[in-house]
């Protein structure tokens, strides 16, 4: 069984929810509103966090690199991945994912 911090295919951005605390701090480095959190019942806190729109991660590497849990991975720039461009619909979804205390919109 694979750990969850190793590569997978063409996946740009994934989390591991057993780790993940619900701290939002990854959320609110975001600049393209690629990640949310959401409520997740079995989650200890009640919440974890999506990967809501991964077509949009600019590969900043940002929520990774701040994440104190180790939860979260972004895939290598190396490994023949192509990252989003920062658009101007990313940058306004994520404006409204933190104007939304870092929830995921319309849930
Ligand atoms: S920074 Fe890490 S622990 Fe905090 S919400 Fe994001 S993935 Fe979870
Ligand atoms: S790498 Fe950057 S754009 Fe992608 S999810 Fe993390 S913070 Fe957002």
């Amino acid at each position: 069984m694979n750990s969850l911090n190793i590569q997978i295919e063409n996946v740009l951005v994934w989390v591991d929810t057993k780790k993940c605390k619900a701290c939002s701090i990854c959320v609110s480095l975001c600049p393209s509103g690629t990640i949310a959190m959401v409520s997740d019942p079995h989650s200890t806190l009640g919440a974890t966090i999506e990967v809501i729109e991964p077509e949009s991660c600019i590969g900043c590497r940002d929520c990774e690199l701040h994440c104190p849990d180790f939860a979260i991975f972004v895939a290598e720039k190396d490994k023949n991945i192509n990252f989003a461009k920062l658009t101007e619909k990313s940058r306004a979804r994520a404006i409204a994912i933190k104007e939304n205390n870092f929830r995921k919109i319309g849930v």
